[in-house]
């Protein structure tokens, strides 16, 4: 390789034109960028290094060294781990593999705090670097190639950089940050020593700094050559409960999640048995932005007796618990365990399981707390993930009664917070059920003809609005011995909660009706399987419902909007023979007009789309006109 003038990719282009230019507030992370880059390398050093133990070269101890030279206005941070090879330079500090970049873009153009902190949730820490020098200049060669083949990195963080080879006795990275005029601050021992506290206390390698001393001569402080460890080295969850404060515990939270939020609860333990592990499991209390990709892996890091195996193991997590960040150390695990093996092992699974037990303890304090507050954590932890968390019904049926506890819903008394035991404390004397409907939104719901009857008697009916819900339904059918009952399905019957005289006054209602029940099922025979007499109304003259076993109107709308086909199964037309217009029907000419526009109105009213909008305006019309 020679000497190169490469272009960044148009991307990086974007965020370096952001980073040098919008980011003002704690500019002091890049520092944790580029320590946690030092780091990971150092990690991937070690993982290699398993299966190729040539890699250590004859240097074992893994270290970072931060260091500066003020004359040159430099600051460096360098490690002894993985380092990059030319081509890798070329591909690692020229583009972006990740996907994101679009949304970390439309965030970061957004955000009036104008925060660099947002740069780590994308994975993009290296180009924090621009937002304090006008120069970046990195030098590394790979663990295992000979010295010749070290690579010299440098830009100015505009569109282009240039590459060529050097030579470089030490495997591993210099990252040389040439600083901004005003940014001299950054070459203080003391003050890189309080940045490192603050972010990079809990980094397992040393960070070495050099020592100072008083200079009574010159009346400075000046820099010996002695090197100092100035953090702590020991990984977090490696320490007792005890010995961690909760600013720790938080501190450590920003740093695995980038969010700059506080979590909203924690727990850190050491399981011992069959076998054993320590995990750090945090809560978070915003939904990140993929939150719906369920191909996003979890946020969960393995480590295996302290080394780090990989990011994101999402075999240790179940799929509807993605938002769970923190850290597992596995003592039983082999080291050169993968993926695939993950998936298999019985370690894991055991681990899994207790995880999960873990999570759902910690949401079931939140919302059984006695304390308020707690409970209102629960409530925007509900806001947040309440949807995913639903997809637990179906995917964990081992914890089904505990997930079925920590759900909550609107319904016809609150629009939001109410959980199954609210519901079943709520009851009337006599009712048996628990009673919902599904709709596309609240708005739908709460209008929808089929809970008239409802609200007459008193009776609460929950509304379920989320897409999951439909899902969710498939899986869960009761609760505590109660059966949850669409209001939308099946014939009607209220049980004992409808008294005799109502049920006879059906029962005569539906003989007296008969031959108009007939007109109308011969007029509207290709849209309704049946059309029956029924007491759910009291205002509305009719309402679409299905059969017990079938899709509902709802589910299968949605199932098209997917792109899939619904089975098609035709829908139970109810009229209300009280209703004025039911009434008049029989001794109107304009039957055959009267008895689609009921049945479209049934239709229009549960959410649903026309076939034909044309034919009802026309038809409307032609009413209306009359
Ligand atoms: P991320 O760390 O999330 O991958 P960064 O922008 O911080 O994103 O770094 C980009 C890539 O550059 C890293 O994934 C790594 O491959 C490479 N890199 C950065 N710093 C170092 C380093 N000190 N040693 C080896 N590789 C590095
Ligand atoms: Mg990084």
């Amino acid at each position: 390789m020679t000497r190169q003038t490469l272009s960044f990719q148009a991307e990086v282009q974007q965020i370096l034109h952001l980073v040098t230019h919008s980011l003002y507030s704690n500019k002091e992370i890049f520092l944790r960028e580029l320590v946690s880059n030092a780091s990971d390398a150092c990690d991937k050093l070690r993982f290699e290094a398993l299966d190729h133990g040539a890699l250590w070269e004859d240097a074992p101890n893994l270290e970072i060294r931060v260091f500066f030279d003020k004359d040159a206005k430099t600051l460096t941070i360098r490690d002894n781990g993985i380092g990059m090879s030319a081509e890798e330079a070329v591909a690692h500090l020229g583009t972006i593999a990740k996907s994101g970049t679009k949304e970390f873009l439309s965030k970061l153009e957004g955000d009036k705090k104008k925060d660099a902190n947002l740069i780590g949730q994308f994975g993009v820490g290296f180009y924090s670097g621009f937002i304090v020098a006008d120069r970046i200049t990195v030098l590394s060669r790979r663990a295992g190639a000979v010295p010749e083949e070290g690579v010299r990195w440098s830009s100015a963080g505009t569109g282009e950089f240039e590459v060529e080879p050097i030579t470089r006795a030490e495997r591993g990275t210099d990252v040389i940050l040439h600083l901004r005029e005003g940014e001299e601050d950054f070459l203080s021992t003391w003050r890189l020593k309080s940045i490192i506290a603050k972010y990079s206390d809990h980094i397992s390698l040393p960070i070495l700094m050099k020592k100072e001393e008083w200079d009574s001569e010159k009346k400075e402080q000046v820099l010996k050559d002695e090197w100092e460890t100035v953090n702590k080295a020991a990984a977090l969850w490696t320490r007792a409960k005890s010995d961690v404060t909760d600013a720790e515990y938080q501190e450590f939270y920003k740093q695995i999640s980038y969010d700059s939020a506080a979590p909203l609860a924690y727990t850190h333990n050491r399981v011992e048995g069959r076998t054993e592990y320590t995990q750090l499991l945090y809560i978070p209390g915003k939904a990140p932005f993929d939150l719906w990709n369920r191909d996003k892996r979890g946020g969960v890091k393995l480590y295996v007796k302290r080394v780090f195996i990989m990011d994101d193991a999402e075999a240790l997590m179940p799929v509807y618990l993605r938002f769970v960040k923190g850290v597992i150390d596995s003592a039983d695990l082999p080291l050169n365990v993968s993926r695939e093996l993950l998936q298999e092992s019985r370690d894991v699974k055991a681990i899994r399981e207790g995880s999960t037990k873990r999570v759902l303890g910690m949401l079931e304090s939140l919302a059984d707390s006695e304390d308020a507050a707690e409970r209102d954590k629960y409530a925007g932890f509900w806001k947040e993930f309440g949807a995913v968390l639903k997809e637990g019904i179906g995917e964990d049926h081992a914890n089904q009664e505990r997930l079925a506890k920590l759900l909550r819903f609107a319904s016809t008394q609150a629009d939001a917070g109410v959980s199954f035991a609210d519901y079943v404390k709520r009851m009337k004397e006599g009712q048996e059920a628990i009673y919902y409907i599904t709709a596309d939104n609240l708005a739908t719901a709460k209008s929808s003809p089929q809970l008239e009857v409802f609200r007459k008697k008193g009776i609460e009916v929950l509304l379920l609005v989320d897409r999951v819900d439909e899902w969710m339904l498939t899986h869960l059918y009761e609760f505590e011995g109660h059966a949850l009952q669409s209001v939308a399905k099946g014939a009607f019957d209220l049980g004992k909660l409808q008294d005799e005289e109502e049920k006879k006054k059906a029962e005569e209602a539906a003989e007296s009706f008969k031959p108009v029940l007939d007109r109308l099922k011969t007029a509207l025979k290709n849209r309704a399987k049946d059309v029956r007499v029924t007491t759910r109304l009291v205002e509305s003259p009719a309402c679409i419902v299905v059969d017990e076993g079938d899709m509902s109107g709802h589910l299968s709308r949605l199932l098209k909007q997917a792109g899939q086909d619904a089975p098609k199964s035709l829908p139970t037309l109810e009229v209300n023979a009280e209703h004025a217009l039911v009434k008049r029907l029989d001794s109107d000419e304009r039957f055959d007009d009267l008895a689609q526009i009921l049945f479209d109105q049934a239709l229009l009213a549960e959410g649903g789309q026309l076939e034909d909008p044309a034919a009802y305006v026309q038809r409307v019309n032609r009413l209306l006109a009359a």
